[in-house]
């Protein structure tokens, strides 16, 4: 069996028989569920990605999508914090941190002890982040002094360390941004109560402000000027990993809905065979279908080191909204169910609209996708 296959097969088992029993639990407690972290630490699930010698297993990015996709069909809540931490929060200190830096987050993180987070957002920075990041980091004799605010960071309420997008000379524009690492308990960094919210729960994000928070030279993270084109050598992963985590909630929606038409009687027949539901379903399929190759004809791409820009685009952008339609067409299919707390489809309908935001919204990959096409 081929090594993608074997993955996708022992995920599967594990979200079959693991996950998809808690994921109601997760969702209704909305508290991180440790237990869950930790296991998925020891399956080696944030190390995938990684070298053998820091405990990884050197996984392309086709099998990090499976493990993306594979684990959103259980929970998105789980399926978020675990992408986040495996793509986000450890990559830049895998690639620019010190060995220091790496012995004490990365090893540790990447094994499920520690919880790292990635911290670009601001308040007036979301889309814009090249002209919208007002959180400075002043360059002082022994290091950095932070001073700003960071909102809508996963994972930041239990999270070690963060890597920040911080402004160091404006003049510069973009070759002005800079990524450094903060420590957890540096005195001048805040971190607000999580937020409250409509989906994702079990996963927490909240707000950081820095005030006057002295950090020391050697925790910037790649060379001065290169925080922007770093960030952005890494966006067609971004882009992949939620077009990834929207396709496993796709399947989820669809499944949930197949089942619920076979077993649904009005008319006394089940729902199934009226031609209204089966033009929802046969759309569905197909777009799942036609997901599916959009994905992994894109990972291939990046697997063999090709740009990719186009087509990681328009996978982020079509299977994300391929998500929010089928959990629309769910809700329609199971009727009343969908509205009650019984039934995850709910549960599904809320948690697409996460899927809209990180790595680029709709309406942003769209014109980026009308750019490569020629505009
Ligand atoms: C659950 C969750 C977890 C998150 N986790 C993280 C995290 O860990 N780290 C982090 O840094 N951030 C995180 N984010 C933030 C996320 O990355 C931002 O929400 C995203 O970048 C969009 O920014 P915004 O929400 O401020 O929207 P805005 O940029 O304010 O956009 C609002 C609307 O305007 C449109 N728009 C904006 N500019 C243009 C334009 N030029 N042309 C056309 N339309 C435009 C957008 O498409 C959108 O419809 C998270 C968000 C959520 C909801």
């Amino acid at each position: 069996m081929k090594s993608e296959e074997l993955l996708r097969k022992t995920i599967s088992r594990f979200v079959d028989n693991e996950l998809i029993p808690v994921a109601r639990e997760i969702d209704e407690k909305d508290e991180f569920p440790w237990d869950m972290f930790r296991k998925l630490g020891a399956l080696g699930a944030y190390g995938l990605r990684y070298p053998k010698e820091y405990g990884g297993a050197n996984a392309n990015n086709t099998m990090f999508c499976i493990m993306c996709e594979e684990l959103a069909r259980g929970s998105m809540a789980v399926a978020a914090f675990t992408a986040m931490q495996c793509l986000m929060g450890t990559n830049f200190i895998f690639r620019y941190g010190t060995a220091q830096h790496k012995e004490k987050f990365f090893i540790p993180a990447i094994k499920g002890e520690k919880v790292v987070a990635f911290a670009l957002t601001e308040p007036e920075a979301g889309t814009d982040l090249f002209g919208g990041v007002h959180t400075t980091a002043q360059k002082v004799e022994d290091g950095y002094i932070l001073n700003g605010m960071k909102t809508w960071i996963t994972n930041a309420p239990y999270a070690d360390c963060f890597t920040v997008l911080c402004q160091t000379d404006k003049t510069k524009g973009a070759k002005g941004l800079n990524f450094f690492l903060v420590e957890k308990g540096t005195p001048g960094l805040s971190i607000s109560p999580k937020f409250s919210k409509l989906g994702t729960k079990g996963t927490d994000v909240s707000e950081l402000a820095f005030e006057n928070c002295h950090i020391p030279l050697e925790n910037q993270l790649g060379a001065d000027g290169r925080g922007i084109s770093n960030l952005t050598a890494i966006l067609a992963e971004i882009r992949i990993m939620t077009a990834a985590l929207s396709l496993g909630l796709a399947r989820a929606a669809f499944d949930a809905s197949v089942q619920y038409a076979k077993e649904r009687v009005q008319f006394n027949k089940p729902i199934g065979k009226f031609q209204a539901i089966q033009l929802k379903i046969g759309t569905m399929a197909t777009e799942i279908e036609a997901s599916k190759h959009l994905l992994y004809h894109t990972t291939k791409l990046l697997d063999e080191g090709k740009q990719c820009t186009k087509e990681a685009s328009m996978a982020k952008y079509f299977i994300s909204e391929v998500a929010c339609r089928a959990a629309d067409e769910a809700t329609r299919i199971f009727g009343a169910y969908a509205y009650s707390m019984e039934y995850p489809v709910q549960r599904f309908y809320r948690d697409t609209r996460f899927l809209l935001y990180g790595g680029g919204t709709s309406e942003i990959l769209q014109t980026i996708i009308a750019k490569e096409v020629g505009l």
